[in-house]
């Protein structure tokens, strides 16, 4: 038994936490409030951890019996301590977590502060709750001694903020049983946190809902009295929780900081039971593009909170936040077993279901709602489209869009479907990302010429999912620059008039550009498509759209592009004149490359050959003045 610690020894911060530090030491946020919901969620994180390993392990338990976490108040030395009989930390773990920043929301904040203006970055701080290291807002020294469960070493940890700490192992009666309690000597301007009155408000306010009893001691000699139950909130019937309750409980759980755009509290009864407790932020949550997509719906078993990492919903529905608690799952089975688990699929199955037909009311009875919603999450959704073939027309019927009609409104592809054109099979998309130029781009000529409305898609997730073969009432998604558009089938808007045929001489030309370009261009073709412009580029038929083509190609996962189509509007007057040239004129090779060129500029790309497409042009205006 060791009863003796060791001499302090003195440690640098990792260079990332002393430069947050800095910013918590200096901070001028003024809600400093939020350091007690951040160690409060610590503590109750700790009691949760706890209440998992006793599982497997109930020696762990000790003497010491219920989870809670206890608050003491000391005006006197101006300190404020908090005490949890959770799991505890090691002396290798108080150095790990707290001497470096291993979550991926401090990450997140400390690269917004970085790209923040000046003065801005304060704010930030209470939108991501930066954990921990949100004490030195309020102390300028802190102290944290701890026990690990089942150890028989205590250790602690200190630190002014100010660069480095300490750490020594110390006999264990100077730590909690079990658990880790925290000192904060609190700076002058933050003696308020030794008031009983003000300590409970907040409290009760953010985090009033933890699964964990709450008590406080006025005074370090005096009773402590219970400020918050610890009840699980989802147990209780839903008549009798208001919506500041559902708004503390995300905000103290979810690691969110806005109101929920939607609360969904719910009991399934019948072959599983279990509750729901999910919420739809109002704020995307800052690792909505983290490259592992991981969702974060914690598992409750019979109130224990097993996981949050059980993936209980679609990656596509990452965004919503809250918790499953399950009746039915057995309490003794590892993580690892859960996920193979019928049961926990069954739970996947149902959430997931009942989260998309929310959705789906939400359109039908509140617009705006729905608008902010999908603004915030559609791009995430629609990725749904190309992975979740089972759910792909629910998915379909919730997706909204940009298209040649929208405005600044979305469109539904019910709207879409519901004003197609005589003899028009399919529904028209263009892809690109960014929406003025995809509007403006030549492709979509003669569609407009149709009155037929192409969807315009900006989003990176658009030009996967469109080509994983999907339709929505029997109708295909065809892009714009893919392949000869069946367009002469659709009749021509009221005013425009029918493209007279090409001349003889047109077609010569045309003929003569391909020869020209060679191997450069899969065809040279008369267009159908356009309509004011002279030339576009488009993909032959039943190749890849040409979006998505230079997306892989961007991301250098294609090894072999298929060569465009350049397609000639016969009706423009400058090919009509081009066509009518001698055919000697030394100014038709000229030409004929230069229409290449500017249809790859259309297109976003750039010249083959800047140097050549100069010194033709020079030629061409110089040709011009003369
Ligand atoms: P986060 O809670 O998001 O992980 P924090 O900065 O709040 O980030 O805490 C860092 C880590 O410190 C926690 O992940 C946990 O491992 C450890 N920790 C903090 N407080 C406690 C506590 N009261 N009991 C046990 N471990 C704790
Ligand atoms: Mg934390």
């Amino acid at each position: 038994m060791t009863t003796t610690g060791t001499a302090p020894e003195t440690r640098s911060f990792e260079a990332d936490v002393a430069r947050l530090l800095h910013m918590m030491v200096h901070s001028v946020y003024s809600d400093k409030d939020v350091f007690l919901r951040e160690l409060i969620s610590n503590a109750a994180d700790a009691c949760e951890k706890l209440r998992y390993e006793l599982l497997s392990d109930p020696a762990l338990a000790g003497e010491d019996g219920q989870p809670r976490i206890t608050l003491t108040l000391d005006p006197d030395a101006r300190q404020l301590i908090l005490e949890d009989n959770g799991i505890g930390m090691s002396e290798i773990e108080l150095a790990e977590a707290l001497g470096t920043i291993a979550r991926s929301g401090t990450r997140a904040f400390m690269e917004r502060v970085a790209a923040a203006q000046e003065g801005e970055g304060a704010q930030l701080i209470g939108q991501f709750g930066v954990g921990f290291y949100s004490a030195f807002m309020v102390a300028d020294r802190v102290d944290v001694y701890s026990r690990r469960a089942g150890a028989d070493t205590a250790a602690h940890w200190a630190s002014d903020g100010l660069g480095s700490y300490t750490i020594q192992r110390v006999d264990p009666a100077q730590a909690p049983a079990r658990g880790t309690r925290i000192v904060l000597h609190l700076k002058e301007d933050a003696a308020s946190y030794t008031e009983a009155f003000t300590t409970q408000r907040i409290v009760t306010a953010q985090s009033g809902h933890v699964p964990v009893p709450i008590f406080l001691k006025e005074k370090p000699d005096a009773e402590e009295k219970q400020i918050a139950d610890g009840a699980a909130l989802w147990t209780r019937p839903k008549s009798d929780i208001t919506a500041e309750e559902y708004t503390d409980f995300y905000r103290s759980t979810a690691g969110q900081f806005d109101e929920p755009a939607l609360t969904l509290h719910y009991r399934a009864e019948g072959l599983h039971e279990y509750s729901v407790l999910a919420f739809l932020p109002s704020m995307p949550p800052f690792d909505l593009f983290d490259p592992d997509r991981a969702g974060r719906m914690k598992l409750y078993v019979r109130r224990v909170f097993i996981t949050d990492e059980a993936q209980i919903l679609p990656r596509y529905l990452r965004f919503v936040r809250g918790l499953v608690d399950s009746n039915d799952l057995p309490l003794n089975v590892s993580r690892e077993m859960i996920q193979e688990s019928p049961v926990l699929a069954a739970i996947q199955k149902g959430v997931a279901n009942r989260i998309l037909a929310e959705l789906d009311k939400l359109a039908e009875k509140d617009a705006d709602a729905y608008r902010a919603f999908w603004q915030n999450f559609g791009a995430v959704l629609k990725e749904g489209l190309y992975e979740d073939f089972s759910r792909r027309e629910t998915l379909l019927g919730l997706a909204r869009f940009k298209s040649t009609v929208s405005g600044e409104d979305w469109r539904s592809l019910k709207d879409y479907v519901g004003a197609v054109k005589d003899n028009q099979t399919a529904i028209y998309y263009a892809t690109g990302s960014d929406l003025d130029r995809l509007a403006s781009s030549p492709q979509l000529e003669g569609f407009r010429a149709r009155g037929t409305e192409v969807l315009l898609l900006t989003d990176q997730v658009d030009s996967f999912w469109v080509t994983a073969g999907a339709d929505y009432q029997g109708k295909p998604f065809k892009s714009v620059t893919q392949g000869l558009a069946d367009l002469s089938l659709i009749p021509l808007a009221d005013g425009e008039t029918a493209p007279a045929q090409a001349s003889a001489e047109v077609d010569g030309f045309i003929t003569y550009v391909k020869g020209v370009l060679g191997e450069e261009v899969s065809d040279v073709r008369a267009s159908e498509r356009l309509t004011e412009s002279a030339v576009c580029l488009v993909a032959p038929d039943n190749a890849m759209d040409r979006q998505l083509e230079k997306m892989l190609a961007g991301a250098g996962r294609l090894d072999h592009a298929a060569k465009p189509v350049l397609e000639i509007n016969p009706r423009h007057e400058l090919i009509a004149r081009l066509g009518a040239l001698a055919e000697d004129s030394g100014l038709r090779e000229d030409a004929a490359r230069l229409l290449l060129d500017e249809a790859r500029i259309a297109d976003g790309e750039l010249p083959a050959d800047p140097r050549a497409f100069s010194a033709r042009l020079a030629r061409m205006i110089g040709g011009a003045i003369q």
